[in-house]
């Protein structure tokens, strides 16, 4: 079934430059969905047009619809709340960016802005979020030591955490393991595909082999376009 489709969108940065191009793409449930093109055609730019990122910066214009199903709720519509929609549509970014805090408080922080107060209900998410995100035994035992003082892929994964604990309906990772060692990015790669039994993901990679790897449908871009959508299977064995 139908997860999300954008229709039509144009997007226009606060210089007035449009970075995407009248883009229509479906996005299926419970799939692993890759963005893949040259750098600069407008990957990462789409990503965050499903989670509003793009409102954190004034000017930034959109045209379109960003349809989250089966709702039917227009993401990007008048009446949709981006500080909500960017709980519920999860993100991770290519550099981990954990928040300076321990590493409860990181998972715990969409929580808290969603203004859960009971302790033994953050216990209880902060725990299934790390779980989920197949770190919770490397982190049991110092969930009030610092974020910091993490590997660079554990701290991946802390992130994955932090965005899954408000149970996203879509998890956005842009490049997320760009930035890390082979083995880190293996673990990473196994944790995507483990997740898509349960949430929608699409991630954007420069990395074919991975997008071939582990997604199941494959959206192709070139200077703002969506040039090819297609199973990854078919997107990859064409001449
Ligand atoms: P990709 O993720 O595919 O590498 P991006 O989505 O980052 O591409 O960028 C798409 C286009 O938008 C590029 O031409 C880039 O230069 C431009 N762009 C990105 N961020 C901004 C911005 N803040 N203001 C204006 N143009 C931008
Ligand atoms: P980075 O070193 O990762 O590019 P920045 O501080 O430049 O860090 O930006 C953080 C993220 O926000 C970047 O990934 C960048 O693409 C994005 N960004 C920057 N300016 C804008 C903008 N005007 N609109 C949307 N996204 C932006």
């Amino acid at each position: 079934p139908l997860r999300a489709r954008v229709e039509n969108l144009n997007f226009y940065y606060a210089d007035g430059f449009q970075a995407l191009r009248n883009v229509s793409m479906p996005i299926l449930d419970r799939q692993v969905t890759a963005l893949i093109g040259p750098s600069g055609c407008g990957k990462s730019t789409l990503l965050r047009c499903y989670n509003r990122m793009h409102d954190l910066y004034p000017g930034n214009r959109y045209e379109g619809s960003v349809i989250l199903e089966p709702e039917g709720e227009n993401l990007i519509g008048p009446d949709a709340d981006p500080v909500l929609v960017r709980l519920r549509i999860g993100m991770v970014f290519q550099k981990p960016n954990p928040f300076p805090k321990s590493i409860y408080e990181n998972v715990a922080a969409g929580l808290r802005v969603r203004g859960v107060r009971n302790r033994a209900l953050i216990d209880e998410a902060v725990e299934t979020a790390l779980r989920r995100a197949a770190i919770w035994d490397e982190v049991k035992d110092r969930l009030d030591g610092s974020a910091y003082d993490m590997s660079g892929g554990q701290q991946q994964r802390l992130c994955i955490a932090r965005a899954l604990a408000p149970n996203p309906e879509i998890l956005l990772l842009d490049e997320p393991t760009s930035a890390l060692d082979p083995i880190a990015t293996a673990k990473v790669e196994d944790l995507v595909q483990e997740l898509s039994k349960d949430v929608t993901v699409v991630i954007v990679t420069h990395n074919m082999q991975q997008a071939a790897r582990i997604s199941n449908r494959t959206a192709f871009m070139h200077i703002g376009q969506l040039m090819e959508f297609d199973e990854t299977s078919k997107i990859f064995t064409n001449p």
